[in-house]
């Protein structure tokens, strides 16, 4: 495939970055992951501002308005319907190791594209289901930064990976959710959705955003802010989990334990009709 580094184009196997970027010392970088379909990217300019908002908030200033046109190019010289784009922006090289920021340095952009499934379809048959674990939270604390030192959440996407399940629901030291190791995380109760709060427990979710814009906007589904305690995880209807490329996930199984029914619910199919419908439309 056709990436992009630093301002250029070319085959992957001949984009060449230095071990002493900062990105790969010490994982000194900012990511996006942004879904692509005929063309179109779903919260792109939500996207972008993310970006630029994680990388001010490291002390890098950067302009991601450009991306634009390289994401256009991308998607060009790739030739998908349905791409991820990929774009990791790090601190940049410098020659030697050392923690502080480096006076002159020029960031190091690097974005690529690979196949995805086509958009979702709101049907409960055709759903990919998610059966999930619980584990304490032992990330950093500024989950809200979309860091590329990613081995906190690593570790915690493999307590479920290696049993053989799909994802893990964090909590924090109160016993109350964050988010998963790679989505964001509600319940629904009731038909009222509750979701935890932004802060810096968990990541602002693209997804998250389009998801509550659009609820708010399209349906009566009453949907809540607010702390989540484990019991309630535990006791609820229904489950989702939110990223760029689950859209809204159903969550079937915590634990071992059915969630509700233990089949998807119904909250989740008006939710997920509703997102392919309109998830092109919200945007900054
Ligand atoms: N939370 C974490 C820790 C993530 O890594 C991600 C996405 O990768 C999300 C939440 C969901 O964010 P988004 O909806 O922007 O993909």
């Amino acid at each position: 495939s056709i990436v992009y580094l630093n301002g250029a184009y070319m085959e992957a196997s001949e984009a060449k970055i230095s071990p002493m970027d900062r990105g790969f010392l010490f994982g000194d970088g900012i990511y996006e992951v942004i879904p692509t379909h005929q063309g179109k990217g779903v919260g792109l300019g939500l996207h972008l501002k993310r970006m630029e908002n994680g990388l001010r908030s490291i002390g890098v200033e950067f302009d991601a308005e450009p991306l634009k046109q390289v994401i256009a190019e991308l998607l060009e010289k790739n030739d998908g319907d349905d791409l991820n784009v990929y774009i990791q922006v790090s601190r940049g090289t410098y020659e030697k190791r050392f923690h502080g920021f480096p006076d002159k340095v020029e960031p190091t952009v690097f974005a690529y594209t690979w196949q995805i499934g086509p958009a979702h379809v709101a049907d409960k048959a055709q759903a990919h289901t998610l059966k999930v674990v619980t584990a304490d939270d032992l990330r950093w604390q500024r989950c809200h930064i979309k860091s590329t030192s990613l081995l906190g959440n690593v570790l915690h996407f493999q307590q479920s990976y290696g049993e053989g399940y799909d994802e893990t629901l964090l909590f924090n030291g109160d016993g109350n959710l964050t988010e998963g190791s790679s989505s964001n995380a509600y319940i629904v109760k009731d038909g009222v959705v509750y979701t935890p709060p932004l802060s810096d427990e968990l990541l602002p979710g693209i997804t998250r955003k389009i998801l509550l814009t659009i609820l708010a906007e399209h349906s009566d589904i009453k949907v809540v802010e607010r702390a989540v305690s484990k019991q309630e995880v535990l006791d609820a209807d229904e489950i989702w989990m939110t990223s760029a490329s689950k859209e809204v996930g159903p969550v079937i199984q915590v634990d071992g334990q059915k969630v509700g029914s233990g089949e998807i619910g119904d909250v989740w199919l008006k939710a997920q009709t509703l997102y392919s419908k309109h998830c092109y439309d919200i945007d900054c």
